[in-house]
C-alpha cells in the first residue's frame, strides 16, 4: 500500500523526522486559509503547492508550483485540484488531482544554495537486509543519476536484528559530505528515518529531495512510502489512510473478495490456485504466443462462488480474448473444481463471451474431465500442461 506525500510525511514527522510542513486542503478556499495558518505558524510567505497523486516527477508535469501570495494561492491550487497530471510516471492520460498539499517554501533565498541529497530505505532482497540507499545528486531522477554517475550513489547494509548503528548513521552524513551542524542533523535525520521505516513495517521510504536549508538544518521535502500489507493487520491507523481511488478498480474489488489479483496488459486471462503455479502459467502463456491479462491466485477453496467471482473479475479487462484456469487438486479435489467451473457457467448465463480452457490435474482428474466433457458447455478441457498451451494457442489464431 502506498501513501500520498502528506501522509508519509506526517508519519516521519510522529517518528522525529524533520520535515518541510504542509497542510492538505481539497479545494481552493481551505487551500488560502491553509497557507494563512502555515504563515503564522512558519513564518513563511511564500509557499509550494503540490499536487497529491500516487505518482512521482509532479514537479516535471507541472504539479508542483512556487507561489509568493495568497492570491497565487488560490489560482495554482484552483487549476491543480481536479484536473488530470501527467507525470513520466503516469499512464498516458494521467491521474486526477483530488487534494494539494500546501506546503512552507524551504528554498527560501539565503546566502547559500540548498543542497538537495536523495536518500531512500529498503529492502535488500539478495542480502536479506535493510538497506539506506543515498546520494549528494538529490532533487533529479535517481535511475539518471545511476546510469551516468553511479559512483555518486551510496549504500548501507543494516543487520534487521542488529538495528542502525551510530557508525552507520555519522559514515552517511560524512559520505554526503556534510559537516558540524548540518552533519548532526543528518545523523538524527538518518536514525530517525530508519526507526521509522521498522516500526511501520515499510516496504520502501524514498525521499527526495532531502534539503540541507541555508541554516544547515536537514528536512525531508518529498516522500515516497510504501507499506507492507501483509504486515498493515497491526498498523489499524496507517490502514486506515489507504486511497482507493488511487488504486486499480478490478484490483480493489478482487482483494475485497479475498482474491490475489494483479492486472497486466495482455489478452489471456488466468484462473490458477497457488502463486508458483500462477507463475509458470503466466509463463506457459507466453510460449503459446498470448500475453497475461492478469496474475490471479484464486487460492485452495475453487468453489463455485469463488469460481465465480474470479470469472467475472477477469471478464472486466476487455482485452482478454481467452481464459486459462490450471487448477491443481491436492488438498481440494478436482472433481469438486470442475462442478464449481459449471456452476459458475450456469449463473453467469452468457456473460462468458470468451473461449475457456481448463486444466484440471491431481486429485480425481480423470473424474473431473468427466463431468467438464459431459457437461455441454463451451468449454475446453485438458490434462497436461502442454497441451493446455496448445490450446491457447489454437484458441487465439481462430
Ligand atoms: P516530485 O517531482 O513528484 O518528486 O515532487 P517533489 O516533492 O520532489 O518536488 C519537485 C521539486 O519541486 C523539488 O525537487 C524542488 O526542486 C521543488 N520544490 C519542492 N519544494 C519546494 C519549495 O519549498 N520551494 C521551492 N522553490 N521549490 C520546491
Ligand atoms: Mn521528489
Amino acid at each position: 500500500m502506498n501513501l500520498h506525500e502528506y501522509q508519509g510525511k506526517e508519519l516521519l514527522n510522529s517518528f522525529g523526522v524533520r520535515i518541510q510542513r504542509g497542510i492538505v486542503a481539497d479545494n481552493h478556499k481551505k487551500a488560502v486559509e491553509a497557507a494563512k495558518q502555515l504563515a503564522t505558524e512558519t513564518g513563511t510567505g511564500w509557499w509550494v503547492v503540490k499536487a497529491q497523486i500516487h505518482a512521482g516527477g509532479r514537479g516535471k508535469g507541472g504539479g508542483v508550483k512556487l507561489a509568493k501570495s495568497l492570491a497565487e494561492i488560490e489560482t495554482i491550487s484552483e487549476s491543480m485540484i481536479g484536473m488530470m497530471l501527467k507525470t513520466p510516471q503516469t499512464s498516458a492520460e494521467g491521474k486526477k488531482v483530488h487534494q494539494v498539499l500546501v506546503a512552507e517554501d524551504v528554498y527560501y533565498p539565503g546566502e547559500n544554495e540548498p543542497d538537495e541529497y536523495y536518500m531512500s530505505v529498503l529492502l535488500n532482497r539478495a542480502t536479506g537486509k535493510n538497506m539506506i540507499m543515498y546520494s549528494t545528486e538529490g532533487g533529479m531522477d535517481i535511475e539518471a543519476v545511476a546510469e551516468k554517475t553511479p559512483h555518486l550513489i551510496f549504500t548501507e547494509e543494516i543487520d534487521p536484528l542488529i538495528g542502525l548503528q551510530p557508525f552507520q548513521a555519522r559514515k552517511v552524513a560524512f559520505n554526503l559530505g556534510l559537516s558540524g551542524g548540518a552533519l548532526k542533523e543528518m545523523i538524527k535525520f538518518v536514525t530517525s528515518l530508519y526507526t521509522a521505516f521498522v516500526k511501520s513495517d515499510a516496504s520502501l521510504f524514498e525521499i527526495n529531495p532531502v534539503l540541507k536549508t541555508s541554516d544547515d538544518k536537514i528536512l525531508a521535502v518529498d516522500s515516497k512510502v510504501t507499506l507492507d500489507d501483509n504486515a498493515l493487520f497491526r498498523h489499524k491507523d496507517l490502514a486506515a489512510l489507504r486511497d482507493l481511488r488511487e488504486e486499480n478498480d478490478i484490483e480493489v474489488e478482487a482483494n475485497a473478495a479475498g482474491l490475489n489479483y494483479v492486472d497486466l496488459d495482455g489478452n489471456v486471462g488466468c484462473m490458477v490456485n497457488g502463486a508458483g503455479l500462477a507463475m509458470s502459467t503466466m509463463d506457459l502463456i507466453k510460449q503459446s504466443g498470448g500475453e497475461p491479462a492478469n496474475f490471479l491466485d484464486v487460492g485452495g477453496t475453487a468453489d463455485a462462488k469463488r469460481v465465480e467471482t474470479a470469472f467475472r473479475i477477469i471478464l472486466q479487462d476487455d482485452n482478454v480474448k481467452a481464459i486459462l484456469v490450471n487448477i491443481f487438486g491436492g488438498i481440494v479435489r478436482c472433481d469438486r473444481v470442475a462442478q464449481g467451473i459449471i456452476d459458475a457457467f450456469i449463473n453467469m448465463g452468457d456473460a462468458i463471451k470468451v473461449p475457456i480452457i481448463v486444466r484440471l490435474q491431481g486429485t480425481n482428474a480423470i473424474e473431473a474431465k468427466q463431468l467438464i466433457d459431459a457437461s455441454g458447455l463451451d468449454v475446453i478441457s485438458a490434462t497436461e500442461f502442454q497441451e493446455a498451451a496448445d490450446k491457447v494457442k489454437e484458441v487465439l489464431a481462430s
